[in-house]
């Protein structure tokens, strides 16, 4: 399972996926999943494939967050009568469809974690998209892509491999686009022109910093950043990530945009572009923490955020599962089991073991920023940080604040501590 969900109130944690590039138009040579959406009966839309140049179809049930709630998929095949998705049967059709539906928001705002197929009426029709519950996978395709259709626009994303994390797609006619050098942000939701603007332009910063940092490819990438309000007093404010989208909360005060909801938005859109952008190949530990920490990073440089991973461990670090575990063995349980009760384990003790790494650093007169590339092309023995980087940053911190961050965050403590 590539997309993960976590909900704590105040932290929005959000794991998300590398990243490919966009094709704006039908490419006819490809199998193409039609999601047919109607503004006069916005709630259901239907789902065609084109299947004519298969000699047969086995299909998958989508990947779901929650086995327990795997939607009820009915296939027509042809002009037969739709039949329950069978993933053991073996059929011949030109055609495959089935239909699902959209919901509307709760009236407090609809919790980016629940993943749901949002429809937004206001102030432009908005469809959200999640593969989780609509896009049963025809097995032994690779090339697929997905364009949703109004009858006047259609707008086509690629289908995520298996390997690869969930489908999260917006569709409107009212977006804001943003090019950056190697990629573009596109922003669905009801955000005010003025901070929609203001946040792009913050966004040009975060990315050219998170460039300079992180080892990246020049591939074009266009990335869906789908933009929930949730009324603060419902204590909950969540995210989803998935290959090339997410969707994010963003508290509000009886409707309005504040300075919270731009702090959210940032530190949840810096995470997701470090997945963007980096190109490298780190163990899921690595990944999130990295990503969860330089997102502190860049948006406390920008002066949108004034706490920092030490804060949120203090917070948090004793509520959350396996408090007192370390991070090596946090991964090791998690590519054993896929539990995902450790991920939390990941973003806030993850995140605070490379600020221990990084103020060390900078008491050296050094930075994080110029190891980060070090990274590439090494391998990693049963997750843990690779010897020779390992020895980099023991030289560069003196081997007794190395040894202390190390058994703190790393390796199993018997409790949450912190290194301040
Ligand atoms: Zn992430």
């Amino acid at each position: 399972m590539n997309i993960h969900i976590l909900k704590v109130t105040s932290v929005i944690i959000i794991i998300c996926g590398l990243f490919i590039y966009y094709k704006s138009c039908v490419q006819p040579d490809i199998l193409t999943y039609n999601v047919q959406v109607d503004r006069n009966n916005p709630y259901q839309a239907k789902i065609s494939v084109d299947t004519s140049s298969l000699k047969e179809i086995k299909l998958l049930q989508p990947r779901t967050i929650n086995q327990n709630e795997k939607t009820k998929f009915m296939i027509a095949c042809d002009k037969q009568r739709a039949t329950p998705l069978n993933e053991e049967l073996i059929v011949r059709c030109d055609q495959i469809s089935w239909n699902i539906d959209f919901k509307a928001p709760l009236i407090n705002g609809e919790d980016a974690s629940q993943q749901n197929n949002l429809f937004i009426d206001q102030p432009e029709p908005l469809w959200l998209l999640q593969e989780g519950i609509s896009l049963p996978r025809i097995i032994n395709q690779n090339e697929m892509q997905v364009c949703i259709n109004d009858g006047r626009v259609s707008r086509c994303k690629p289908f995520p491999t298996a390997q690869q994390p969930p489908l999260i797609m917006g569709f409107s006619h009212q977006n804001t686009e943003y090019e950056f050098e190697n990629f573009k942000i596109i922003m669905f939701g009801d955000i005010e022109p003025k901070h929609a603007q203001n946040l792009l332009q913050k966004y040009n910063i975060i990315v050219s910093y998170l460039i300079s940092v992180f080892p990246h490819d020049n591939r074009k990438k266009v990335w869906d950043l789908i933009c929930l309000p949730i009324e603060r007093s419902s204590g909950a404010v969540g995210g989803a990530a998935g290959y090339n989208g997410f969707v994010a909360n963003y508290p509000v005060e009886s409707g309005v945009f504040t300075k919270q909801s731009e702090e959210w938005l940032l530190r949840i859109s810096a995470h997701e572009i470090i997945h963007v952008v980096t190109s490298l190949n780190n163990p899921i530990w690595i990944e999130e923490s990295l990503a969860e920490y330089y997102a502190f990073k860049i948006t406390e440089k920008l002066g949108v955020v004034n706490i920092n991973p030490y804060y949120i461990l203090d917070k948090h670090g004793s509520k959350i599962p396996h408090a007192n575990r370390g991070l090596y063995y946090a991964e090791k349980q998690f590519k054993e089991s896929k539990d995902m009760s450790f991920y939390p384990l990941f973003y806030i003790k993850g995140a605070a073991f490379w600020h221990a790494i990084d103020l060390a650093l900078q008491d050296k007169e050094g930075s994080l920023d110029d190891y980060i590339r070090e990274l590439e092309g090494l391998n990693y023995d049963d997750g843990k940080l690779p010897e020779k980087f390992e020895i980099m940053l023991r030289q560069a911190v003196t081997a007794p604040v190395w040894d202390k961050i190390k058994e703190v965050y790393l390796l199993d403590s018997s409790s949450v501590t912190q290194n301040k």
